[in-house]
């Protein structure tokens, strides 16, 4: 930027998923948008979250397909991995779709500012950095995201004692790696490192990894785990970490001790909303760092807007993006709200992992008489062909009116196979219509309409459930 001060329809402080879809989306209505990054554009997912990992993982991926082969009747050689050479194509994917977005920022007229923005007034935000400058506006959206959350009990030195971020920049494959967090992040890594080769513990506070998720599912993830070499120790605490020798010793607080090479600590993320300057703003921000929000994503302050991490518990991507662009549209004076009932949710681990919508669990306690469906990947055609039986795919129902309430999936392809209920739930439909919607044949996806006849009481691939009445 060569002059300093500028007026602007829109300021977006951040480059993120929530970030930079808002301000193209304003662009596209004809708005002149500032849009504020201190790092790369594309945020935490693009630079060091969504897509350096699922890079990753998708190598580890064809590992395991190799292990596979000897079953389709292929033989193949001494195999090895090169794991600087993972990380170079890692580096290589996310610089090409960095570059891509740049272009995209530029080509629909956004001026990129460089540097670190920071609220002086409820209109003005001050850019300190690469471009220093002050920029005005009567409506600005807050899109800062989220850092891994440091604790002091655990001297991170990003060598040994990593964080999701400094673990991505490791080039070579440690022999075994203690993963403190049972949760998403951590149980994406522990896949991913035990599909290469490492010895791999998880250690989680609660009774069970991903806690947040179904038990059902929870438990078939350890099962997995347990098979793939994964050690699982829950309702442990680490009490601190030490470097020892050449590695690392982890302390928990029953008194016993696990020794690794290095140690990742993923015990959740902290809101970059402290210095950011939101008191000469005047918008209110939780203890927890979350901005409060109605649901056209204003804050308490009449313009202001806060999309993505910082502005709800659903620290997803996608998330992130929609209340963007639900926010761009306020701004533009299109209205628009957002709804929470439909959140697709994936854990990329082997084998995948999807929901969206209620658990039958969540669904008993908002009083539906709620019932399941559930059907085997065993069972399934295609899963058979392709030598990918583990999992299945579940259907929470309401038993009064038919309407899908929510639905799991664990096994290959969980994460494109949860678009079909996605719309499904989003668009209220019922049991009815995902066993009248034709299925194509054979295909993983023929599992919902399997699933769905399952709670129906009459299933079609499976042995009758119960003796009818003639
Ligand atoms: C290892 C890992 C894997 C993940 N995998 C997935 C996945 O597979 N799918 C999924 O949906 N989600 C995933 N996530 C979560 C996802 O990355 C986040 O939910 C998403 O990035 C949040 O978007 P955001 O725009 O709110 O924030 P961020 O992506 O964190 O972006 C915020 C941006 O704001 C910038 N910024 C912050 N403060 C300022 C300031 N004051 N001035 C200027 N710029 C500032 C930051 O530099 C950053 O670029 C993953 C996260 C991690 C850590």
């Amino acid at each position: 930027m060569e002059s300093n001060n500028k007026t602007f329809d829109l300021i977006v402080i951040g480059a993120g998923p929530g970030g930079y879809p808002a301000a193209i989306k304003a662009a596209q209505n004809g708005k002149s948008v500032a849009l504020v990054e201190a790092k790369e554009p594309g945020g935490t997912c693009l630079n060091r979250g969504c897509i350096p990992t699922k890079t990753l993982i998708a190598g580890a991926e064809i590992l395991e397909r190799i292990k596979d082969a000897k079953s389709f009747g292929i033989e193949v050689g001494p195999v090895s991995v090169e794991y600087s050479k993972m990380v170079a194509r890692k580096d290589k994917v996310v610089n090409t779709i960095v570059k891509g977005l740049d272009g995209l920022i530029s080509s629909n007229n956004i001026s990129l500012i460089k540097g670190h923005g920071k609220f002086i007034s409820p209109r003005e935000v001050k850019v300190t950095g690469q471009d220093n400058c002050i920029l005005t506006s009567d409506h600005i959206i807050i899109a800062t995201g989220s850092e891994p959350r440091k604790i002091p009990a655990f001297p991170f030195d990003y060598e040994r004692i990593h964080d999701s971020t400094s673990l991505l920049e490791v080039k070579k494959l440690p022999k075994s790696l203690v993963v403190i967090g049972g949760g998403i992040i951590g149980s994406e890594f522990a896949s991913l490192f035990a599909s290469l080769g490492v010895e791999v513990t998880i250690l989680e506070l609660l009774p069970r990894i991903i806690p947040m998720e179904d038990k059902a599912l929870s438990a078939a993830l350890t099962h997995a785990f347990q098979k793939k070499g994964i050690k699982i120790h829950t309702g442990i605490q680490v009490a601190k970490i030490e470097h020892e020798n050449t590695g690392i010793k982890v302390f928990l607080a029953d008194g016993k001790e696990i020794r690794a090479d290095i140690a990742l600590v993923s015990v959740g993320r902290s809101l970059n909303t402290s210095s950011i300057g939101l008191e000469k703003a005047g918008v209110l921000v939780q203890e927890n760092g979350i901005i409060p929000v109605n649901e056209k994503m204003e804050t308490n302050v009449p313009g202001i807007y806060a999309v993505g991490d910082i502005a709800s518990k659903w620290w997803l991507a996608h998330v992130a993006t929609h209340q963007g662009i639900v926010a761009a549209n306020n701004v533009c004076g299109i209205e628009a709200h957002m709804n929470y009932s439909a959140i697709p949710s994936v854990i990329f681990t082997h084998p995948e992992i999807a929901t969206v919508g209620l658990t039958l669990e969540d669904a008993l306690a908002k009083s539906y008489q709620a019932i399941i469906g559930a059907f085997p990947f065993q069972a399934l055609g295609k899963s058979q062909a392709a030598f990918q039986t583990e999992g299945f795919a579940q259907v929470v129902v309401d038993k009064k009116t038919g309407q899908l309430l929510g639905a799991q999936v664990m096994g290959h392809e969980a994460s494109t196979l949860i678009a079909e209920m996605a719309i499904a739930i989003t668009n209220e439909l019922t049991l009815e219509s995902i066993t009248e919607t034709i299925h194509a044949h054979p295909t993983i996806a023929e599992a919902w309409m399997e699933a769905a006849f399952m709670a129906t009481g009459d299933p079609l691939h499976l042995p009758p459930l119960k003796k009818k009445k003639t």
